[in-house]
Formats: C-alpha cells, sequence, structure tokens
C-alpha cells in the first residue's frame, strides 16, 4: 500500500433518508416539511438584488439573529446561526465537549451523535431507553462529560416537558447539556427559557422541519452569553460565513411570518393526529408522536418487509437496521393526499401478507 495512504482517515458517515430522483413518488422518510416555506420567505428570495452576492454575508449573521432573537423573546447576544443545526450541534461538540469523561445520550437516538464522536475523537457513552422508549433521567445523574438529548427524541418521537428538562439540569451542574429541539415546534415543550436560567443550557433549532427550508440550510442555537460567545469563537477559527446572504433574507422573512408558520404546523399536527388514529386502527403500535413523523411498530408483521413493499409502491419511509428499533419504521408526516396514499398502500400491504 502506498505510504500517504496510512494517513488517511478511515471514518464511517451518517447515512441521510434517501433522495430518490423518481418523479411521483411519495417522500416521507426525512421529516422534511411537506408544505412550501412561507410565501414571504420566497419573495424575499426572488427580491433579493443579486449585485449583492459580490460582498461577503454579515459573518455572525446578525439581522436573523435579531428576528430569532425577538420571536424567541431573548436577546442577540444569546442566538448563535450556522449551517443547518446539524453545523451548529457539530460545533457545540467541539467547543464544549472536551473532557476526559464520555458525553452521555440514549441508545436510540439521532445516529449522528456517534458520528461526530468519532469524528472528533469524543468519548461517549448511551444509556437505555426503558421498555416504552423513554428516556430514564436518573441515569444522567451520573458524572459524564456533556450530555446531548433531542426532545422530541428522535425517532422515538416522544417528547419530555419543563420537568424532565429541569431534573436533567439539577443532576447536571458540571457539563455543558445540549437539548436539540429539531422538532420541538411541532407541540414538543422548548426549553428555550430555561436557557435564563441555566447557563450551561443550550439549545438547538432548526428551520429545515417546521419552516420547510431544509435547501437553505439554517440552524441556531440559543443559550447563555458565555456558551455562544466560544461557539461564535470556534466557528470563527474553521468558517467565518457558514449563513449565506440569501439564507439571511429569506430566514428573516420566514420568522417575521408567523400567521404562516402556525398555520402550517397546525396542519402537520392535524394529520398527524389522523394518521395516528388509522394506524392504531390497523393494529399498529404508535407512539405519541410530539414531532412531524411516527415511530411506528406492529407485534406480528414484519416493518423492514412493510419498508421494501412501500418502497415498490413509490412510497418511501424510513426503516433503521438498528438494535432494539428493528421491527420499528419512522414515517414522516406528510400531506393528507400523501398520507392517504400511504395508508392504502400500507392496508395493501397487511392483504398482500395475509397472518
Ligand atoms: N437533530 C435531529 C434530531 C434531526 O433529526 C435532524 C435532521 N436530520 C437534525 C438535528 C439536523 O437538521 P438540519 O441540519 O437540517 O437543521
Amino acid at each position: 500500500m502506498n505510504s500517504w495512504k496510512e494517513n488517511l482517515r478511515k471514518i464511517e458517515p451518517y447515512v441521510p433518508g434517501e433522495q430518490s430522483k423518481e418523479k411521483d413518488i411519495v417522500k416521507i422518510n426525512a421529516n422534511e416539511n411537506p408544505y412550501p416555506p412561507s410565501p414571504k420567505a420566497a419573495e424575499a428570495i426572488r427580491q433579493f438584488p443579486t449585485d449583492r452576492l459580490r460582498f461577503y454575508p454579515p459573518a455572525d449573521a446578525t439581522p436573523l439573529k435579531a428576528a430569532l432573537a425577538k420571536h424567541y423573546g431573548v436577546k442577540v447576544e444569546n442566538v448563535f446561526l450556522g449551517n443547518g443545526s446539524d453545523d451548529v450541534i457539530a460545533l457545540a461538540f467541539q467547543s464544549f465537549f472536551n473532557s476526559d469523561k464520555p458525553i452521555v445520550y440514549p441508545d436510540i437516538t439521532y445516529s449522528f451523535y456517534p458520528v461526530w464522536c468519532r469524528l472528533f475523537g469524543i468519548p461517549y457513552q448511551n444509556y437505555p431507553l426503558d421498555e416504552d422508549f423513554r428516556i430514564n433521567v436518573e441515569d444522567y445523574a451520573a458524572p459524564n462529560g456533556g450530555v446531548v438529548i433531542p426532545n422530541p427524541n428522535a425517532p422515538t418521537s416522544i417528547g419530555e416537558g419543563e420537568d424532565f428538562i429541569r431534573t436533567l439540569m439539577a443532576y447536571n451542574r458540571d457539563c455543558v447539556v445540549i437539548i436539540d429541539e429539531a422538532y420541538a415546534d411541532f407541540g414538543g415543550y422548548s426549553a428555550v427559557k430555561l436557557t435564563k436560567e441555566y447557563e450551561n443550557l443550550l439549545v438547538t433549532g432548526t428551520f429545515s422541519k417546521s419552516r420547510s427550508l431544509a435547501g437553505l440550510r439554517i440552524g441556531f442555537a440559543i443559550g447563555s452569553r458565555e456558551l455562544i460567545s466560544v461557539l461564535e469563537a470556534v466557528k470563527n477559527s474553521y468558517n467565518s460565513y457558514t449563513v449565506d446572504s440569501l439564507s439571511i433574507a429569506a430566514g428573516i422573512a420566514a420568522v417575521e411570518d408567523d400567521a404562516y408558520f402556525r398555520s402550517t404546523i397546525a396542519k402537520v399536527i392535524a394529520t398527524r393526529t389522523r394518521v395516528t388514529g388509522e394506524l392504531r386502527r390497523l393494529g399498529f403500535t404508535v407512539f405519541d408522536s410530539a414531532a412531524n413523523f411516527l415511530f411506528v411498530t406492529h407485534s406480528e408483521r414484519n416493518m423492514k418487509a412493510l419498508f421494501e413493499y412501500l418502497k415498490t409502491k413509490k412510497v418511501y419511509i424510513r426503516y433503521f437496521n438498528l438494535p432494539r428499533i428493528d421491527n420499528h419504521v419512522r414515517v414522516t408526516i406528510g400531506t393528507d393526499e400523501e398520507m392517504d396514499i400511504f395508508l392504502r398502500e400500507v392496508q395493501n400491504y397487511l392483504k398482500e401478507t395475509v397472518l
């Protein structure tokens, strides 16, 4: 082997939900929003003076920070922005998880966390969810190098409330706790207001789900001035301009269009309630979701086979071949029409695979 090859990084990357090039598919596999972004965000992109693209964007994306600060009732200095929340969380790992002790998170959770730990050389440890797939907060009382938990958790869709976060924070005074709120806008509890009380709490969020802007890549974090200033310093040590000018313009318009934001979320929640009921009537076990997706299993049916069957019908859902959840599937909430196609094909599957 050529010796230069010895020094190449060997790493197993995160695998995102498939982005099929096929047309006419029902794409409910990547927790994207089925509705378009705010018309005001679209207008901001159309109206953007392209001549200004000659200039770098403001390095700290201040105008968008200000819009988010107003939305969340915090100060501009409490807001950090990045190229999607994956970028923000990855930076937070590098900024805050520098202990020799392992960072901790649930065994079933966002599968990017172990990938970042391996990339950055951060030791990590998992605590198993209980048999109902709930997080046992007592596990997090033991000393650790940091905590990261999505709330609602992914892919379980289960959300925890204020008492859970307060208990978690009471147990973790000596490390940074990251609450990944990628899905919190869909009716989950948001810990943003607790960031005023707990200086070591960082809440992250995204425009990819509730604001239908996954293609622009806007993520953010809210936390104490100290945490945010460390994030800024680390970001400015690798790439000053992670949020581009078009994203800043469209992002501001999206945040300011609160009525559209609320109506889109209400539609997704109404469809979620309906599909949960219908799947349960068909004999599936569906966890009560606080997110824009459902986590589904069936005691007598093979979920991997269902996933593969649906794919042949151009309905794309998500299957994880992972311990404890290898007979579950994750189904993003699409439009009512998309979910009707999904439900029809699920019924066909049940008929075609009579027990
Ligand atoms: N956190 C969780 C739990 C997610 O599921 C996702 C989406 N894959 C993200 C963060 C990152 O989303 P984005 O980078 O699009 O903001």
